[in-house]
């Protein structure tokens, strides 16, 4: 059985669901203003293993990612009254929702490059203005509310549980209150927006009944999350930037309205950094997997550079990391196939149990990657396990890893090639690496693309 760490209890914690059997799992899901970068989708990766451990234990996984499309307010002081979706569309000269609909796209290509499994469903923030209208009447008919000039904010003080996720609770809000700005229409400094009155020139607003404005970001995720999954959550799924104040809030308001509990358990993962520094897009530090193609690298080797650290420790993005990452899965697949072509056609056999159950286990635990990867590695270095037990438990193992190890299985070289890279290699035995790089050369004319491991030389066809 899967465990996690919860960030709610701060505990290691098997994942057990409202209703036995099946999980309500929701993501949160990307700003689509502009690409996503490698760290968003290292969270978005996060979900896709939860998911896939669960499924891989016979669970049913039903997991909502939401997308925000227009209308996300982070930080008020940037906000000056328009949002960042409306920055991008003055930029690029495309209206707000040509914007969120081309990046939508683009998020969606993302993650099926990088294998992370279709959602059941994505719902649009821009769909669901009217329940989180809905959300805001009943916090202000509980009390939970108040309204100024058209801004609705939540009494943070009105929820006795605020602070429980994050630990930023109101006394220490209090110690630790450092706005330079605080904003007069607040009761307490720490209440936040639900709703925004609509400025002048503001060109993304909708009527209700506190005038034209927009809503907040946290109340996006409440209604989106329990409009499409109701009032049990068993998962929640996110980056560690997202633990305060989004889903700090997230819980105030959700639970304020249905009176229990709503999400059993938070999973938070570490961010991606580039120099030790987060990557952000308002940094300017990040990198998208398109320029990653650009450089020759594929999504998956970054899937498999993120498997090789565990979700909640901080990872250091390096492009000599993602090129090791690249050899490591070029040389698995060609182990596959070398396993495939051995095997014969004996059928379905069965795997090497003893790694199987150690594989599963390290993936139960946690999610650690790392260790599962280790074992996968011995498995590959076992002589005495015969290639068609190791192919079923690679097999078996890439219903988690995700990373399509049987890519080159029955892929045939071209003609001539097998002589070649023979040729290659007693060239390079011979530390002859001018004629390495020659036949190298000659091999790439026949569209194979060579690679020098520890292990010996793996090839790939380029496509
Ligand atoms: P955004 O598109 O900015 O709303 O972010 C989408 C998701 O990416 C959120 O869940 C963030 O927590 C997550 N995220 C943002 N930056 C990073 C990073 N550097 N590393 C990992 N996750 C991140
Ligand atoms: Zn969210």
């Amino acid at each position: 059985m899967l465990q996690v760490t919860n960030t709610l209890t701060r505990a290691k914690e098997p994942v057990r669901p409202h209703t036995p059997g099946r999980v309500a799992m929701y993501s949160c899901g990307p700003t689509v203003y502009r690409y996503a970068h490698v760290g968003n989708l290292r969270t978005f990766l996060l979900a896709d293993l939860v998911r896939r451990a669960l499924e891989v234990g016979g669970v049913e996984v039903r997991q909502v990612q939401n997308i925000t499309d227009v209308c996300h307010m982070t930080n008020e002081r940037f906000d000056r009254g328009e949002d960042r979706m409306l920055v991008s569309a003055r930029l690029e000269d495309r209206s707000p929702a040509e914007i969120a609909d081309y990046y939508t796209r683009a998020f969606l290509e993302d993650a099926a490059a990088l294998n992370l499994q279709r959602a059941a469903a994505y719902p649009r923030a821009s769909d669901y203005v009217p329940q989180m209208q809905e959300l805001v009447a009943r916090l202000l008919e509980r009390g939970h509310a108040y309204e100024v000039d058209g801004n609705l904010y939540f009494a943070v003080e009105s929820f006795p549980g605020y602070g429980r996720l994050s630990g930023n609770t109101l006394d220490r809000l209090r110690a630790g209150h450092r706005q330079d700005e605080p904003d007069p229409r607040k009761r307490h400094h720490a209440d936040f927006a639900l709703w925004k009155a609509a400025g002048p020139g503001r060109l993304v607003k909708w009527p209700s009944p506190w005038g034209d404005g927009y809503p907040g970001w946290h109340i996006e995720c409440s209604a989106m999350s329990l409009a499409t999954l109701g009032e049990h959550i068993d998962v929640h799924t996110g980056g560690e930037d997202n633990v305060f104040p989004h889903h700090e809030d997230e819980i105030a308001q959700s639970e304020s309205v249905v009176g229990h509990q709503v999400v059993t358990t938070w999973v938070h993962g570490r961010h991606l950094l580039t120099g030790d520094r987060k990557m952000a897009k308002s940094a300017g530090n990040f990198t998208s997997l398109r320029e990653l193609g650009e450089r020759g690298r594929s999504p998956l080797a970054a899937r498999l550079l993120f498997l090789q650290a565990r979700y909640r420790t901080p990872l250091n993005f390096t492009w000599e990391a993602l090129e090791g990452a690249e050899r490591t899965l070029d040389r698995l697949r060609s182990r596959v196939a070398a396993w495939a072509g051995s095997a014969g056609a004996a059928g379905r056999e069965p795997g090497a149990a003893g790694y199987e159950e150690r594989f599963w286990a390290a993936v139960d635990d946690d999610l650690d990657t790392p260790r599962a990867l280790a074992v996968l590695a011995e498995l590959e270095g076992d002589e005495t396990v015969a290639p068609a037990a190791r192919l079923a438990s690679a097999q078996a193992f890439d219903r988690f890893l995700g990373l399509d190890l049987a890519a080159q299985v029955g892929q045939r070289l071209p003609a001539g090639a097998e002589g070649l890279i023979a040729e290659r290699e007693r060239a390079r035995a011979a530390r002859d690496f001018a004629a390495a790089d020659r036949l190298r050369d000659r091999l790439a004319t026949l569209g194979v693309e060579v690679t020098d491991t520890r292990a010996g030389t793996t090839w790939r066809l380029r496509h």
